[in-house]
């Protein structure tokens, strides 16, 4: 009797793994709107189509434990069938599915057949030539994605390219003596959607510089006080504004002059009169690229999480903010238990793998507001503005509890990690430097004090 009492025990025990894995998917913290979860349980599901089957449904695991609705298809028909009868929120699509180079004709049939085009994306697990890639563009792409497709690269381009949130204008700094000319650069670039801000006074330069952070400086050539290039070069001395591209705008038509100005720190020199056209391609292109270049150059390439420079800038940048509101601000520090051991029993590349794990956790749990950065190896840093000490310590133990719960599967026993935090308040003696010293302080009294819990540093 017992030995028939066994396996239906075990059956109980998977099947109660399986209902605390849904139940840890919850995701919407307590208090947010509907609307900030990222991703909704009943959405629409993501088609799947991969060349390697197994990597598609261990995928598909992966982004249902991250709350996405993910279906792997392994035929044609199968594809047709399942998009006739609802329609997905997006598609993966291995240009190689369906004989090499089938997935990219396949798929432009199917988005023919849609009535609103589906958000799509190709896959390849080689890097491709320039006809793959075109065809790809042609037949609707957003995205290519190449190498090894990983659950959280894969989350990060869907949540791009399925994102129906609009995007945040582009902001442009004018810096101009003549506020008849800033007012019409501003009202000319205003009326093509961006955000402008003129500054008439270049002394007040670095404190504007820190308080809009604009995507894109506009600067005249000749201003009392100092000239546009001495302003260049200012502005190029503080490593942050490095790559904030600058264009000249001046009258100055004499190519020499115009060319040494650029030498000094611009970017390219626009002569007025200029057609408004002109200006706002000019600014639009370079002003977009140029925030596409800076996200990747703050965020850590493992897992798209801000990187340790940037997310102490952050973190200056809103406690000054923070101060001039008078609104609360949290930051917190965590480190994850005992990892050298899981990178000595189960190796480097799960210990990668738990990383990732725990980014992903953090992005999908936390506000959107929130900030969250890889400080170092396995430790991570959350600033949490408009968050006093209380709430703050309520949801990273919430997160802390809910991780612990998180099963990898492993050999030859499945894995389970936990993490350490400490977490502080600003108050009017704390600069940025401090709290994140008070954080790293307390995270390391909840070490001592027997890890997998989250130290409050009390005002
Ligand atoms: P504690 O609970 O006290 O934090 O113990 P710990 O083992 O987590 O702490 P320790 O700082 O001694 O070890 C951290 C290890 O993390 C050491 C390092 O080899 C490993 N590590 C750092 N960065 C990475 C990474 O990017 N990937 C992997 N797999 N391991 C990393
Ligand atoms: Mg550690
Ligand atoms: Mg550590």
């Amino acid at each position: 009797m017992t030995q028939a009492a066994e396996p239906s025990q075990e059956r109980l025990k998977q099947e109660l793994d399986h209902l605390l894995q849904r139940l840890s998917r919850t995701r919407l913290r307590k208090g947010d709107p509907p609307d900030q979860a990222l991703l909704r349980p009943a959405r629409k599901p993501v088609y799947l189509l991969l060349r390697d089957h197994e990597r598609a449904e261990r995928l598909a695991q992966q982004l249902e434990f991250f709350g996405l609705s993910a279906q792997p298809l392994f035929d044609a028909g199968a594809f047709m069938a399942s998009v006739a009868e609802q329609p997905p929120a997006a598609i993966v699509m291995d240009v190689d599915f369906d004989g090499p180079g089938g997935g990219v004709p396949l798929a432009a049939r199917v988005q023919q057949g849609q009535e609103q085009a589906v958000p799509l994306l190709f896959f390849s697990h080689h890097e491709t030539d320039t006809p793959t890639r075109l065809a790809a563009v042609r037949a609707g792409g957003q995205a290519f994605l190449t190498g090894t497709l990983e659950a959280s690269s894969l989350l990060e381009k869907l949540e791009m390219i399925t994102s129906t949130a609009p995007h945040d204008p582009l902001r442009v700094l004018i810096i101009d003596d003549s506020r008849t000319q800033a007012l019409h650069t501003e009202r000319v670039l205003a009326n093509a959607g961006m955000i402008t801000r003129s500054l008439t006074d270049p002394i007040r330069t670095m404190a504007e510089l820190a308080e809009f952070q604009p995507d894109l400086i506009i600067l005249d050539l000749y201003m009392p006080g100092c000239s546009g290039p001495e302003l260049a070069k200012v502005i190029r001395h503080n490593d942050r504004y490095v790559s904030v591209p600058i264009i000249y705008l001046s009258a100055e038509d004499d190519l020499d002059k115009q060319l040494d100005a650029m030498s000094e720190g611009g970017d390219d020199f626009l002569t007025k009169p200029i057609r408004s056209r002109h200006l706002i391609t000019t600014v639009r292109n370079r002003a977009a690229r140029a925030r596409h270049l800076k996200a990747r150059m703050v965020r850590d390439s493992l897992t798209g999480l801000y990187n340790h420079t940037h997310i102490l800038q952050l973190l200056e940048d809103c406690s000054f903010r923070a101060r001039r509101e008078r609104q609360p601000l949290s930051f917190a520090m965590l480190d994850i238990d005992h990892f050298k051991k899981i990178n000595d029993h189960h190796g480097h590349p799960m210990g990668d793998r738990v990383i990732k794990s725990l980014a992903l956790f953090l992005k999908q749990r936390l506000r959107k507001s929130d900030f969250i950065g890889r400080y170092g190896g396995e430790e991570f840093a959350i600033v949490m503005p408009n968050t006093a000490l209380d709430a703050a310590h309520k949801v990273l133990d919430e997160i802390r509890r809910r991780f612990a719960e998180i099963l990898y599967p492993a050999q030859p026993s499945d894995l389970q990690c936990t993490f350490s935090a400490g977490v502080v308040q600003m108050d009017e003696e704390l600069d940025a430097l401090t709290m994140a010293s008070a954080a790293d302080e307390a995270l390391y009294r909840a070490k001592h004090a027997g890890r997998n819990c989250v130290v409050r540093v009390e005002p």
